[in-house]
This record gives C-alpha cells, structure tokens and sequence, in this order.
C-alpha cells in the first residue's frame, strides 16, 4: 500500500497540532487530526507570545484574526515579591517593535486556539477527530497504521505526534522515563478586571520574583480580564490536596510578600494545580515515517513564555519541508530536527538557567538583582535577540541530507 494518497495523521489538537495542520492544509496536503478530548479546545487562561511567532502567523494567514483578539503591553516588569523593588523592565512599546519589527502579544488561550481552529475548518483538507485517543502506531515502511484507544486503526501516510508532554508517540519511538519534575506547581486563575483592586499593577505582564516562587499576571481581552499564575516550589508538588491545603501551603510560601501578591492570592482559585516539568534536549525525535513537534519533541520550562511558540514554529517548518521534500517523509523528518533542534534545546537549557536566577535565594538572589540592575535596554535586546529575531523557514531541502545519527 503506498502512503502518497494518504492523509497524515497529527496526534493531538492543542497549538501545536492545529498550526501543523494548517500549515500543511494551505499547501494542499490532506490531514486527519486526532484529539483524545471530546472537543478541540484550550484551558481557559493566558498566553504570551514572542514577535519570533509572528512571522509565522503570517505565513498561515492569521495574524489580523490573531491582533485583533490579543493586546500588545508596554513592558515586562520583574518586580522583587519582598521588598517590591523593580529588578528589571522590558519596554515592549516602540524601542521594542523598532528592534524586533513584531509586536509581543498577550491573549487568551482559547481566543487563539479559536483563531487556528476557525482557519483549519475552512481547509477542505483537514478532518477532525475528536474524542479520538491514540495508543500506538506502526510504521509499515511506505505507510503508517495508528492504533486508537477505542480499538479502531486509521492508515496514513505519515505520523506527527503533537501530543504534548506526556506523548504516547514520543513514548513509542523513544525508550525513556517520565518527564523530569522540578517539584514546583503552577495555579492559574482569570478574574474579571473589575474585581482587581487597587495595589494589584493592572497593565503590562508583571512577575513578582521570590526564593523558590515566582507570581505572574496581566491583562486580557482588551483589559476585562485579568490572568494571574502562582508557581512555587512544595514537597507536596506531586501529591493530590484539598483546597483548603492549597490555600495553606500557598499563604505558608507566599508569607510576607507585597500586598498586590496577597491580595491577587486571595482571589485565586486554588482548586486545580499542575506540576511543571521538562526534559533534557534531545538532537533526534524522529523515526522513519513518524515525527513530533512542540512539547512532544522539546518540553521545557515556562521562564521564557516561549513553549507554544516553538511549537507553532515547529508546525510551519515541518510543513514547509514536508511539502518541499514531496512525499520523502525520511527526508523531510530529517531536515526538520536539524533545523530545529539547537534552538529549542538553546529555549529548554535557558529556560532552565532563568528559573534558576527567578528563584534563586540570599546570595545568588543579591548577584541576580545586581546582575539585572547593570542591564541597559540594548543589554536585554542583545540577550533575548536569539529568540525574538525569529526562525527562517527552510525555502528549500538541503543537500545532501543533514546529519549523521550519534
Ligand atoms: C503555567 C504555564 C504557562 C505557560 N505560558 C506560556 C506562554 O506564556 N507562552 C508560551 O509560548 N508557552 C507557554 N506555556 C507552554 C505551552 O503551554 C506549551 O508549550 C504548549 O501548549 C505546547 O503545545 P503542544 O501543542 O505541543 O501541546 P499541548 O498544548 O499539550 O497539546 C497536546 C494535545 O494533545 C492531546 N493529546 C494528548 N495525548 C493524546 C493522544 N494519545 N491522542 C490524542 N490526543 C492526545 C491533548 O489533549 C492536547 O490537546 C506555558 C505552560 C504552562 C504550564
């Protein structure tokens, strides 16, 4: 049986598995995405996303749809959570967009799964296939067979796993343990911005900055809504606790912090916890006929807000390619860990350092502080450069084929 009339199949539909899916629908490849939830959609709170992402909203079409929904702040504030003296700002505003030629965006996760959902349906090419979980594949060499929870199999031409973090795909190619946990949590909570108070900073993206915790929040839709994250470090971080134990733990950590964190921790909901993990870089995450993209292939650390834009960069270069290499999956699959793979591992080991430095305690806390308060704006233009100048795109296939396996 020959792939080459075969659809691809995309395991998961969060952003990174919509934004593959576009991107190969616009170049007229046909897709069947599998989603194991019973509908497509997000968890409703905020994002942050890089100018390097939009270049690529660009390629798919969407970047008014994406504008319109989202709003541009005017600086990244790294506030002390103790003494409420200001380490660091990012300007955002015109110095910003004159160095990186994009905007930084804030907006709500479902307003832009929404956006990339309402241009994958108006793709002929792209079929959808919700409530659908996968459990396994086989790759027959000129085709794939998915094998489905529900016992069903879908034959395809080739496979992409986009199934974040805890990737069965990834599982299947690659003998490894679970992802590695630091023991912090992160609790995520909107609230209507009317219900905001007065010492809480309601513009621009703050992060209140303490030893083995950090508080993040801004605006969305417009200023009417207000996204708020606390992460700390607990013992209990892998532990199952009542609200009632959260809401402890959380005024034990977060104890003598300014009065804009405890105000903002007593309107959180403290219901729903997740504890954050990443894993070591790898060079190669493919095999074959099968792929991965975004957190399945790199998950990292959430210091650089950068996690969903390496995925939405991954889903436009692994088009790109796989429509330049016109059916050689192999060669396609190559090319694309190669060109991807420093970068993202660059985003995972500095997402790394960073959380160290955010969390850091006594001393290392006085180098941090001294270290931000000798950076010009060019300083933290010149650092973030290799990130916010953006990803070029393959234009065409190298030759020969990039790398040898090690
Ligand atoms: C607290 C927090 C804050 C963050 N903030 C930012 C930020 O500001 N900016 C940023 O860029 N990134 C941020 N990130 C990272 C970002 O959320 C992830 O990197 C991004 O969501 C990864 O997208 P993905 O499509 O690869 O995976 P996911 O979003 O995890 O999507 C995977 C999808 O696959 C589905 N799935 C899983 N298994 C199967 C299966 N077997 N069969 C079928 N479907 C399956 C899931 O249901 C899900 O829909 C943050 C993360 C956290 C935890």
């Amino acid at each position: 049986m020959d792939g080459a009339n075969r659809p691809i199949i995309i395991v998961g539909g969060g952003l990174g598995g919509l934004t593959t899916a576009l991107a190969l629908g616009r170049a007229g490849r046909r897709v069947r995405i599998l989603e194991q939830a019973p509908e497509f959609g997000a968890i409703g709170y905020g994002i942050q996303l890089g100018p390097n992402v939009v270049p690529m909203f660009d390629q798919l079409g969407i970047t008014a749809a994406v504008l319109d929904k989202g709003d541009v702040p005017d600086a990244c504030v790294l506030v002390d959570a103790h003494s409420g003296e200001e380490i660091t700002r990012i300007p955002l505003g015109v110095s910003f967009r004159a160095r990186f030629r994009h905007p930084y965006i804030i907006i709500h996760r479902v307003d832009l799964h929404q956006v990339l959902m309402d241009a994958c349906r108006a793709r002929p090419e792209i079929a959808f296939e919700p409530a659908l979980a996968a459990a396994g594949f086989e790759d027959r060499g000129d085709h794939v067979i998915v094998q489905t929870a529900d016992g069903s199999t879908i034959v395809g031409a080739a496979l992409i796993g986009a199934d974040g973090l805890h990737s069965t795909v990834r599982a299947k190619l690659r003998q490894e343990g679970e992802p590695h946990q630091f023991g912090y949590v992160a609790q995520r909570t909107l609230v209507p911005m009317a219900k905001v108070p007065d010492p809480v900073p309601r513009r621009n993206v703050y992060m209140w900055s303490g030893p083995g915790f950090h508080v993040v929040h801004y605006p969305l839709r417009h200023s009417t809504e207000f996204n708020i994250v606390a992460v700390y470090r607990t013992s209990t971080f892998a532990a199952r606790l009542t609200q009632h134990d959260h809401r402890a733990e959380v005024e034990r950590i977060f104890a003598g912090t300014q009065e804009a964190i405890q105000v903002m921790l007593a309107m959180m909901d403290l219901e729903r916890r997740w504890p954050l993990a990443d894993r070591d870089p790898i060079r190669h995450w493919h095999k074959g006929r099968v792929t991965l993209v975004g957190d399945a292939a790199h998950p990292t650390l959430q210091s650089m807000a950068q996690g969903a834009c390496m995925a939405i960069e991954d889903g436009v270069c692994l088009a790109a390619l796989i429509d330049l290499a016109d059916g050689d999956f192999e060669r396609a699959f190559t090319q694309y860990e190669f060109e991807r793979y420093v970068r993202t591992a660059r985003l995972q080991l500095e997402s790394r350092y960073m959380w160290d430095i955010y969390h850091a305690e006594d001393v290392a806390r006085d180098v941090m502080r001294q270290t931000f308060a000798d950076r010009t704006e060019d300083d933290l233009f010149r650092c973030l450069a290799w990130l916010y100048d953006g990803f070029r795109v393959p234009a065409r296939l190298r030759s020969p084929a990039p790398m040898e396996r090690h």
